[in-house]
């Protein structure tokens, strides 16, 4: 299982990264790259081209209707929906621009009235010629090829969910690893659920120790995911969703002060191999 960063600005896309956008992909034993995208956030569908056509994808997790981690929803529906016969698909039906048959989206409840709003569809309308949406069912999981998606419900002002996905381990298909990713959420049981030995922890640090301390329940700090990592066991820490207004490198000063084990900050293109 291999980890790719697509957008990993916090909140906003930034000058460097689009916003919150995660590529995992594993092979299964025939050998079938299987592909999930975990959020597509604001500006994340371009990058996204660089590493996997949107046809070939899978499933999309989205952790929650924030527009930086749903709003290029938009863009990838005009994708699948109106690209050139013969454009794009690596995967079956390589050559006709075809998939399948609809891309599974697994959200938050409301999910499909809030993408049909902010594509202005009207009444009536809807976009389940290409997207079948689903709701998470906290705890229950869901099958993607080799990859098994298990949303856990988080702390953020609005439903949100982490996902912990296991799947094969990219150096020995025998063992199976987790990547567990937090979407946006402060410190709660379901951050120490998802972090729990877990052997990559993907996790959000937008606040600022001093700076947002008064803000509570809504995101963590680098000092805060740190802790998460360090109680639950977690393998390697990999930090992500700052914004650009933050000071350079405080997430990770923070964390590696709590966590003793390698932590990176995510940028775009960055792949990790579990
Ligand atoms: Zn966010
Ligand atoms: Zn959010």
């Amino acid at each position: 299982m291999r980890l790719t960063v697509i957008g990993c600005a916090g909140s906003f896309p930034g000058p460097e990264s689009a916003s919150s956008s995660y590529l995992v992909q594993a092979d299964d034993e025939a050998g079938r790259t299987w592909s999930l995208l975990l959020d597509l956030g604001s500006g994340a569908l371009g990058p996204l081209q660089r590493y996997c056509d949107p046809v070939d994808l899978d499933a999309i997790g989205l952790s929650h209707l924030h527009p930086d981690h749903m709003a290029d929803m938009c863009g990838l529906y005009v994708y699948l929906k109106y690209r050139p016969r013969g454009h794009g698909g690596h995967a079956e039906g390589a050559g006709t621009g075809a998939r399948r048959g609809p891309l599974d989206v697994h959200g938050p409840f409301g999910t499909a009235s809030r993408l049909a709003a902010a594509y202005g569809l009207e009444p009536g309308e809807s976009m389940t010629d290409q997207l079948a949406v689903h709701a998470w069912q906290p705890g229950r999981p869901i099958q993607v090829g080799p990859l098994t998606l298990t949303p856990v419900a988080v702390e953020h002002p609005v439903p949100a969910y982490g996902v912990r996905v296991t799947g094969p381990s990219e150096r020995d298909p025998t063992r199976r690893v987790t990547l567990a990713y937090t979407g946006d959420t402060d410190s709660c049981p379901g951050l120490d659920a998802l972090a729990r030995e877990a052997d990559v922890l993907l996790a959000e640090a937008a606040f600022v120790e001093g700076r947002d301390d008064d803000v509570r329940g809504i995101h963590l700090t680098g000092r805060r995911a740190g802790q998460a990592a360090a109680d639950g066991g977690a393998g390697r820490l990999v930090l992500t969703h700052v914004p650009a207004w933050n000071p350079p490198g405080a997430a990770y000063d923070e964390a590696v002060a709590v966590y003793p084990g390698p932590i990176d900050l995510a940028r775009p293109g960055m792949v990790v191999e579990l």
